[in-house]
């Protein structure tokens, strides 16, 4: 039997051209911003496709069509954050579910998590996913979600999707996977075996760090009705403007991703080669542990790494005075580089038992790299380790 996905253009046409031309009414290539937070009745009880902003807008729609397909799901829900679009998944279980999540996730999706099991919404148990015996013995707990977040944020730790999936799956729980560290430009969980996959469209998906969004594509058409009636339920839909910048941003994921990655593979090279560096956490160096996992289940290995100096927080202090290139700012993704230090910034909320447990160390700085020319950006880099070493 022939999938029907099969038929889909290839991602790059996709990313390049959803949309397009589609203007039922002028023609206009770009396709156009649908701000209306209401729509017309035909007549007596005849509503159109649309009613009300809320449960539908004929632009977010398109940003979540491309989604879905990019990330081969059935469809996808557009929401006004990458928080929310967690959330959305979240809120929808009920006292008896139990959440098994990474021990070394994003800060913010702990405390949501944490937020959530302590007014008894479900409840949550955090677990180091790399280490195998660990995962299958929290199968054991029979939780109703796993949640991945593979390369993990600050650490770049890589968990074996399809592995995962298959375990999961035969506890009979339902598996979504954070997929904002790279994007389906380089890994697609879903065919891997995940359930949902969820974005925070903010990084690399709008690229442009001027949108705070965020998504979820389900394999499942009963699970994208499920989630698109809870997002109505709960208002958590994106903002249309934001929609059509995302796919604004959109438009050439392809090429920021390729170049974002070269960039950040000599980057790490540098840094790895460089005396002022304790160690560097990036997948698509040969000695990280989760090197060939992430080369059988990515096409490439993305733009974020993360580094540990060797002079403690002084040294930290001194690079972030030095270094050039490197914007000190939370987020990533965008075409511009940034520099966050983690135990102060993304990672802060975690508290320092949390951040200990999951290897995250004051000596520990996070860079997404950008599309700055790649001389440029080892020379910033050589500036500030330079300072460390004064
Ligand atoms: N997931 C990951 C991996 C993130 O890094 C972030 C934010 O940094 C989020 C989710 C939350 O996204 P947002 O900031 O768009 O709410």
């Amino acid at each position: 039997m022939t999938d029907p996905r099969d038929d889909l253009p290839r991602p790059q046409t996709i990313t390049a051209a959803y949309g397009v031309a589609s203007d039922p009414a002028f023609g206009a290539v770009a396709p156009p911003l649908y701000l209306s937070s209401t729509y017309e009745f035909a007549g007596f009880d005849e509503p159109r496709i649309y009613d009300y902003g809320r449960a539908g807008n004929p632009t977010r729609e398109l940003l979540a069509d491309a989604l879905a397909k990019l990330e081969r799901g059935a469809g996808g829900v557009i929401t006004s954050s990458g928080m929310a679009a967690l959330d959305l998944l979240v809120s929808r279980l009920r006292p008896d579910d139990l959440i098994l999540a990474p021990h070394d996730c994003y800060g913010g999706t702990m405390r949501l998590l944490k937020a959530r099991a302590e007014r008894g919404h479900c409840s949550v148990r955090f677990v180091d996913q790399s280490s195998g015996p660990a995962f299958a013995a929290a199968l054991e707990d029979q939780p109703s979600l796993v949640l991945v977040e593979t390369p993990s944020n600050p650490l770049m730790r890589v968990v074996d999707i399809a592995a995962l999936a298959a375990q999961a799956r035969a506890a009979s729980a339902a598996v979504a996977v954070d997929n904002t560290f790279l994007s389906p430009a380089i890994q697609r969980p879903i065919e891997l075996g995940a359930d949902y996959v969820v974005h925070s469209t903010t990084k690399y998906l709008n690229g442009h760090s001027d949108v705070i969004g965020g998504a979820v594509v389900a394999a499942d058409p009963a699970q994208v009705e499920e989630l698109r009636h809870w997002a109505n339920v709960v208002g958590s839909a994106g903002a249309p403007f934001d929609s059509w910048l995302t796919l604004r941003g959109l438009r050439t994921l392809f090429p920021r991703m390729e170049q974002q990655q070269i960039n950040a593979m000599r980057v790490a090279q540098f840094l790895d080669s460089h005396p002022a560096v304790a160690k560097v956490h990036y997948p698509g160096l040969s000695s990280h542990p989760g090197h060939a996992i992430a080369a059988r289940q990515q096409r490439g290995f993305g733009a974020m790494l993360s580094f540990e100096l060797l002079g403690g927080v002084d040294a930290v202090r001194q690079f972030i005075g030095a270094v050039r290139f490197f914007t000190l700012a939370e987020s990533l993704g965008g075409v511009e580089s940034l520099v966050a230090h983690p135990a102060t910034m993304t990672h802060a909320d975690m508290g320092e038992e949390a951040r200990a447990a999951a290897g995250i160390r004051d000596s520990l700085l996070r860079l997404s790299v950008g599309l700055e020319a790649e001389q440029d950006l080892i020379a910033g880099l050589e500036e500030g380790l330079a300072a460390c070493r004064s």
